[in-house]
């Protein structure tokens, strides 16, 4: 499925000179919805994937559909001070901003095959944070999977060991 009808293109937002790609209308149609979560599945599924693993808050919405359907477990990355419980924690830099992400430290088991999900890739710091959680606790990263990547930023330099899929480029 072409999914460029779905993404609304917001000039300037949050801040001037940010071109911000609005996935909520693809959220908003079921069938478009359903269609890019059954195309991360698709990618998973040889993988043999034990959790999945999101940064919030958008990597929630496109990683929990795809463990409900992979029948695996999903793990979320947050913001510092979100977690209730034991984290262990990475600072990364943002295209807008600077910031941490924390994991609870029980969240994966050494060895665990692990796919990671976001809606968007930029310039890939919020991933490359996500992935040393991962590692830092044992885990396999098999796949990175985004709705959306922004081609002219070097996220996908950041990935090139990984196996990323990517539904729609800027
Ligand atoms: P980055 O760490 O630079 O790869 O940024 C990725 C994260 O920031 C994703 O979780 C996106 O939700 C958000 N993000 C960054 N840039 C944009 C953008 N131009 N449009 C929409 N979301 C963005």
């Amino acid at each position: 499925m072409d999914y460029n009808q779905y993404i609304e293109i917001v000039k300037d937002y949050p801040k001037e000179g940010i071109s911000f790609k609005d996935i909520t209308p693809l959220m908003n149609d079921g069938k478009a919805f359903k269609s890019a979560v059954d195309e991360i599945v698709e990618f998973a599924k040889e993988k043999k994937i034990d959790i999945v693993v999101g940064p919030e808050a958008r990597g929630f919405i496109v990683g929990c559909p795809v463990s409900y359907a992979l029948e695996v477990g999903f793990a979320p990355v947050r913001k510092e001070g979100k977690l209730p419980r034991e984290v262990i924690k990475v600072d990364y830099g943002l295209e807008y901003g600077q910031n941490v992400l924390t994991i609870h430290k029980d969240a994966i088991k050494p060895g665990q095959r692990v796919l990671i999900t976001d809606d968007l890739l930029a310039t890939g710091g919020t991933i490359e944070a996500t992935i040393k959680l991962v590692e830092q606790l044992g885990g396999i990263v098999v796949g990175c999977a985004f709705l959306v990547e922004l081609g002219y930023l070097d996220g996908m330099e950041k990935l090139k060991d990984y196996d990323v899929l990517t539904l729609l480029s800027y």
